[in-house]
C-alpha cells in the first residue's frame, strides 16, 4: 500500500506518519528526514539541499527526485511506503507517478490534514527539537520539563533554522503556492481524503484510520473528529477557518463523517491541542 501524507508544515504529518508506519508495517519516506541525513553526512547534496531548507525554500526537484528514487530502490519498501513530505511539487507527483508505475504500483490514498494558517504558525514558530533523538518541543504548546533540555535525554535543545518565526512564514507561504496544487493532481485520480488537522493527535490519527478504512480504535466516547462534532469557530466557513483556496477543493472520497473537516469551540480546542502536544511527540 501507498500512501502520503499531505498537508501545510506543522499540521503534524510527522507523529501521525510515525503512528502510520507502525500500524501498517511499512517504511516512512521523508524527504525531510532524507534531506537531513544528508547534511548529517556532509555530502553534496546535504550541503546544495541546506541553503534552501534554511531559507524556507524547496530543494530543486532534480535532486529531490534523485534521493526518492534512490530510496525506493530499497527492497524494504516493496510492500509500499508512507511518504511523509513528499511530493511537494505536481512535477515531483508526476515523476512519481512514473515511478511507481514501472514498479506496478500506484498511490493508493493520499490523506490531506488541513490545519488553517494561524495556527501553523502558532505551531511553526519558535519549535525546539533535540539534535539528538528529533523530539520536538514548543514553548508554549508543549513545554520540556526543564527549560531547554530534551525529557527524553538530557540534550540541550536547539532551534532549527527553519523553525525560526520567519522561515515559519515562509514555508507556509510556499507551501500554499508550490504544494497545494499536487492536491488537485491526486483529485484527479480520486485517491484523496480530507481530515482535519486540529484537536488532539489521537483524534487526528482516528479520522486518518477511518479514511483508510481502518476501523476506529478509539475507546468508546472518544470524539473521532469528523463534523459529527458539528460544532464551528463563530463566523468560520465549512471549512474550519480554511480558506476554499487552501482546502484545494472538495474531498474525492468524502463519507458523511469526514465532509468537511471540524470547527471546534475555542474551548475544546485549546484543550484537546494541548493535550495533543504535551504528549511528546518524536522530531520529523
Ligand atoms: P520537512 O521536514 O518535511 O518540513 O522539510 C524540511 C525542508 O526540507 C523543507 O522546508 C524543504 O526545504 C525541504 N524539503 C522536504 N521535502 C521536500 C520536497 N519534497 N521537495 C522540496 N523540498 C523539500
Amino acid at each position: 500500500m501507498n500512501l502520503a501524507l499531505f498537508g501545510p508544515p506543522g499540521s503534524g504529518k510527522g507523529t501521525q506518519a510515525n503512528f502510520l508506519v507502525q500500524h501498517f508495517g511499512i517504511p516512512q519516506v521523508s524527504t525531510g528526514d532524507l534531506f537531513r541525513a544528508e547534511i548529517k553526512a556532509q555530502t553534496d547534496v546535504g550541503r546544495k539541499a541546506q541553503t534552501y531548507m534554511d531559507r524556507g525554500d524547496l530543494v530543486p526537484d532534480s535532486i529531490t527526485l534523485q534521493l526518492v528514487r534512490r530510496r525506493l530502490d530499497a527492497p524494504d519498501t516493496e510492500r509500499g511506503v508512507l511518504f511523509d513530505g513528499f511530493p511537494r511539487t505536481v512535477a515531483q507527483a508526476t515523476e512519481l507517478d512514473k515511478m511507481l508505475q514501472v514498479m506496478g504500483r500506484r498511490m493508493d490514498r493520499v490523506i490531506f490534514v488541513q490545519v488553517p494558517t494561524d495556527v501553523l504558525v502558532d505551531r511553526l514558530a519558535g519549535r525546539l527539537t533535540c539534535p539528538k533523538c528529533g523530539r520536538t518541543y514548543h514553548p508554549k504548546l508543549a513545554p520540556p520539563q526543564l527549560d531547554t533540555v530534551c525529557d527524553h535525554d538530557g540534550t540541550a535543545l536547539i532551534m532549527r533554522e527553519d523553525d525560526r518565526p520567519e522561515t515559519a512564514r515562509k514555508r507556509i507561504s510556499v507551501y500554499l503556492e508550490q504544494t497545494l496544487p499536487v492536491l488537485a493532481h491526486y483529485r484527479q485520480q480520486h485517491v484523496v481524503s480530507d481530515i482535519a488537522g486540529t484537536g488532539s493527535i489521537e483524534e487526528v490519527r482516528e479520522r486518518i484510520l477511518r479514511a483508510i478504512g481502518v476501523p476506529s480504535a478509539a475507546p468508546a466516547g472518544m470524539s473521532t473528529g469528523g463534523p459529527a462534532a458539528g460544532v464551528r469557530l463563530a463566523g468560520e466557513g465549512p471549512g474550519g477557518g480554511i480558506p476554499p483556496s487552501e482546502q484545494g477543493g472538495a474531498s474525492d472520497t468524502e463519507t458523511p463523517g469526514q465532509r468537511r473537516p471540524p470547527g471546534i469551540r475555542p474551548s475544546d480546542h485549546g484543550r484537546s491541542q494541548g493535550a495533543g502536544h504535551r504528549r511528546r511527540v518524536r522530531g520529523r
